[in-house]
């Protein structure tokens, strides 16, 4: 078998769970090659325990990809500036590189500028630097309306706004505040999470309603007035003291230059696979559009946790076909994740979002289980990722 390069484009979650099961699939010498414009991989979700004081530091979330090459992992320090997908060939700002596969796993840009007055008002939840702020914001609120807006779907980790409100609720219980907030959230979704069913967005509600957290489905957000602290809605206007933002999300620009999306906007691929339409071409993540297999005409969620399912099966797909094997594995659809409720408590959604004839995902209710679970199980993915 000659030897193979398989070059990952994103040094992000995706990236490098799927470069980990690559090196452990082949012998070493087949190259993997994986390009990050970033010098450190940090956990997104830790923005929850910044929010809250959890944790000080970014840095305490953070390892340094420099790290990778004990493995046998090549990183490149680069942009990526141009991807020929057909010849499997890409421009980096630190040069070029041709891969007998490539795997896009670039993630999702986020857009503060797409809605006019966001950057000036909103502490935006999905940047380390705006939760640290959002924390801040925390210890000094003295009282009034504490607004989550979700401006755009989709958005990465679709439970992580509906986290913040709960714990917003238990951190202005313990200064004593509560009754003096209000805490909403703005959505143009149709309910909390909808890729997982009805069933899941009921419960959370419920939820929501148990806490007094104000709920505003289907509001599309135009612009942020920030002189006047309104937020602007196709059809009404609310008011916030203090505004918790999560900005649109797009595919990267290089990503869409190269004519891998749709008109989702997003790189459509195999839902079992994760082909794309090039052949030796994968995408998984944040960076793709997968609408279940069922007539709900739903999207998968984009969260980690699928990234990691799908990047053992694109490793196991890869690897079995550089050694010549017939075997083929499928991603299932099959997923789970935690749901941070406050007070030191999560709960537990999981099931099958390809199950026919809609998503078939189960809530379990919050207990400091789940919560302490949770902790391990991301203090696992850091250590096994870099
Ligand atoms: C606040 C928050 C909480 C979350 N909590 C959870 C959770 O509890 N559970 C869960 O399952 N998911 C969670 N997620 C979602 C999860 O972080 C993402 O789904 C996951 O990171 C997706 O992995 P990815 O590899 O597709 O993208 P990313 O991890 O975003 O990686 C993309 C990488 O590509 C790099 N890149 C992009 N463009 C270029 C370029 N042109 N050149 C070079 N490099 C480039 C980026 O720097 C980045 O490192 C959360 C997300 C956020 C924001």
């Amino acid at each position: 078998m000659p030897n193979k390069t398989i070059v990952i484009l994103g040094g992000g979650f995706g990236g490098l769970a799927v470069a980990n099961q690559l090196r452990r699939a082949l012998p070493p010498e087949h190259r993997i090659v994986v390009v990050e414009r970033q010098s450190t991989f940090y956990m997104c979700a830790f923005n929850m325990r910044l929010m809250v004081g959890e944790m000080k530091d970014r840095r305490e979330g953070e390892r340094e990809l420099a790290g990778l090459a004990r493995k046998g992992i090549e990183w490149v320090r680069g942009e990526v500036l141009e991807i020929d997908p057909a010849a499997r060939k890409v421009r980096a700002s630190s040069g070029t590189l041709e891969g007998d596969y490539l795997i896009i796993a670039l993630g999702a840009e986020q857009d503060e500028s797409g809605i006019p007055g966001f950057a000036e008002s909103a502490l935006n939840l999905y940047d380390s630097n705006g939760a640290l702020m959002v924390y801040r914001a925390l210890q000094e609120f003295d009282g009034g309306r504490a607004v989550v807006l979700i401006c755009r779907t989709p958005f990465s980790c679709p439970a992580a706004p509906y986290e913040a409100a709960f714990l917003m609720d238990t951190a202005f219980q313990g200064k004593g505040k509560r009754q003096a907030a209000e805490i909403s959230i703005y959505t143009p979704e149709p309910r909390p999470m909808p890729a997982a069913g009805p069933e899941t967005g009921n419960a959370v509600t419920g939820m929501l309603k148990e806490r007094d957290i104000k709920y505003y489905p289907q509001h599309k957000v135009q612009r942020v007035a920030s002189g006047a602290r309104k937020i602007v809605f196709e059809a009404s206007e609310a008011s916030f003291d203090l505004l918790i933002g999560i900005p649109p999300h797009a595919a990267p620009k290089v990503v869409r230059e190269a004519g891998l999306t749709d008109e989702t906007g997003w790189i459509p691929v195999a839902p079992d696979t994760l082909e794309t339409r090039y052949a030796g071409v994968f995408a998984l993540g944040d960076v793709t559009s997968i609408r279940q297999p069922n007539p709900t005409g739903l999207f998968l969620p984009k969260a980690w946790v699928f990234a990691n399912e799908q990047s053992r099966v694109v490793a196991k797909n890869i690897a079995a076909q550089i050694r010549g094997e017939d075997k083929s594995s499928r991603f299932d659809g099959k997923g789970s994740c935690y749901l941070e409720t406050g007070d030191g408590m999560a709960a537990y959604a999981s099931g099958d979002f390809y199950a026919y004839p809609e998503p078939r995902v189960y809530l379990e209710p919050p207990s400091p289980r789940y919560h302490k679970e949770r902790r391990e199980l991301e203090q696992e993915q850091l250590e096994a990722l870099v």
